[in-house]
């Protein structure tokens, strides 16, 4: 995906510059009449601030609503219980098309020539790993095509198509990739994502009231946070944006809050000084998340257990994480989906002195930032944060920008709530 360093359309013989502004609307925008006038509002706005946006939408509500992805993907489970990857993945994005299909008519109605595009139409082409499938190269010579003629391109998120003409997504939260991924092969200036809060915060506001919206960001830092669960912007699209060098902005389509600013340590825009050496940035939750702790009588390694133990679940495609190898002990989760499957996987090898636990219903919560490496006395304020809400630690795992702890779901609450207040983050 090169980027091009400004699109430029033929037009009538000659060359003429767009500035190009690729605008992302999450489900929880384009659910109504009213939500998707005032999406659509926003575009006229890039419009006569003389930019040619490029609209990428989401499926439209949560979870219950006719045509959002849970609700599509509980339709055809309901059918039966084994699902075709390649179909579930054509019926999902069914949910986009339909979004973009009321979007393109919202602008038009609102007097704006506009054109919806699905992902395959505007040139989205991904592998086959459905359900989770990566942007191979996008072709955006048809959307380049419409905004000559000046129309607003509308184009259906989470969605691409095969080099054979497979229809695929690309994982859950894609709409966000999709968005970043078109700015990038179309040389947009920005990317703004769309959605239901003020920007990234310093938590997410459902779980912790007082958490407070971040103005600034380093794509790492926002990397490290969307990783650990804060899934308000995909991981995968702030990536595609930083190769980039597009810098994304991250707002509430109902509010007029500058929302975050994501973009690279030492640019300064707006004013605002961009530190990447905070200890703590924010702290994120990750759930649906099990345990499994395997203690041997036999020594791991001499053993070849824990090679055994790795391969196979490796095997069965079953991705671990928290992994902790000690000579009579290995611990790790799995998704709480598949921690029956990865269990049965284990006994069905058969080793000797083995005892394989499951402790079923956790949550991941993790401190995030970028200066907490070196720092001492960071850990000791999660031990403290988390003894004080009285919440005991499973496990826990740390890297350069981030420690965090396995804890069961009923305490994640009052996890974060302990941990954000113990790093200031309020303030
Ligand atoms: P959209 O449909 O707009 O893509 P998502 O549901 O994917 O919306 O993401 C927005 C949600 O992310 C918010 O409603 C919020 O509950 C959640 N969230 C999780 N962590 C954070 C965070 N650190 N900052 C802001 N929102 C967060
Ligand atoms: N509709 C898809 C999902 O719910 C993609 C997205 O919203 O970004 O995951
Ligand atoms: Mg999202």
């Amino acid at each position: 995906m090169a980027r091009r360093p400004e699109a430029e359309l033929e037009d009538s013989g000659e060359v003429k510059a767009v500035k190009i502004l690729v605008q992302k609307f999450g489900g929880t925008s384009v659910a109504t009449p009213a939500q998707r006038a005032r999406a659509a509002t926003r575009v006229l706005e890039a419009k006569s601030r003389g930019y040619s946006p490029v609209v990428v939408v989401s499926a439209m509500g949560r979870m219950g609503e006719p045509y959002a992805t849970d609700t599509l993907i509980d339709l055809v489970r309901k059918a039966h219980s084994e699902v075709d990857r390649r179909e579930l993945d054509l019926v999902l994005s069914c949910g986009e098309v339909i979004s973009t299909v009321v979007m393109a008519q919202t602008l038009r109605a609102m007097g704006c020539p506009a054109v919806g595009l699905t992902g395959a139409q505007a040139g989205i082409i991904t592998d086959d790993n459905f359900g989770n499938t990566s942007i191979l190269e996008v072709r955006p010579e048809r959307v380049l095509e419409h905004l000559e003629d000046d129309r607003v391109v509308v184009v259906a998120g989470f969605q691409g198509v095969t080099r054979s003409g497979d229809v695929t997504t690309l994982g859950r939260g894609g709409s966000d990739t999709t968005a970043a991924a078109l700015a990038v092969a179309l040389g947009a200036e920005v990317i703004e994502i769309y959605t239901d809060v003020e920007g990234i915060m310093t938590a997410d506001p459902r779980i912790v009231p007082d958490a407070r919206s971040l103005r600034v960001m380093t794509y790492r830092e926002v990397v490290e946070m969307a990783h650990l669960g804060a899934k308000v912007v995909h991981p995968r699209a702030v990536e595609i944006a930083m190769e980039g060098g597009i810098p994304i902005r991250i707002k509430n389509t109902f509010s007029d809050e500058p929302g975050t600013l994501v973009t690279r340590t030492g640019t300064s825009p707006d004013g605002a000084v961009i530190r990447s050496d905070k200890v703590a940035t924010g702290v994120t939750h990750l759930t649906n998340v099990a345990q499994i702790r395997i203690d041997s009588s036999r020594d791991v390694n001499e053993s070849g257990i824990a090679k055994s133990v790795f391969r196979a679940l490796a095997d069965a495609g079953i991705s671990v994480d928290l992994i902790n190898v000690f000579p009579e002990l290995i611990c790790f989760t799995v998704s709480e989906d598949v921690v029956e499957t990865a269990v049965a996987v284990l006994e069905r090898l058969g080793l000797d002195g083995l005892t394989i636990r499951m402790v079923r219903g956790c949550a991941k919560v993790s401190v995030v930032g970028a200066g907490m490496r070196g720092v001492p006395g960071v850990m000791a304020r999660v031990v403290e944060a988390l003894a004080e809400a009285k919440v005991p630690i499973y496990q826990t795992s740390d890297s350069h920008a981030s420690i965090s702890c396995l804890v069961k779901k009923e305490d994640m609450q009052k996890a974060m709530r302990g941990l954000h207040a113990k790093f200031g983050l309020e303030v």
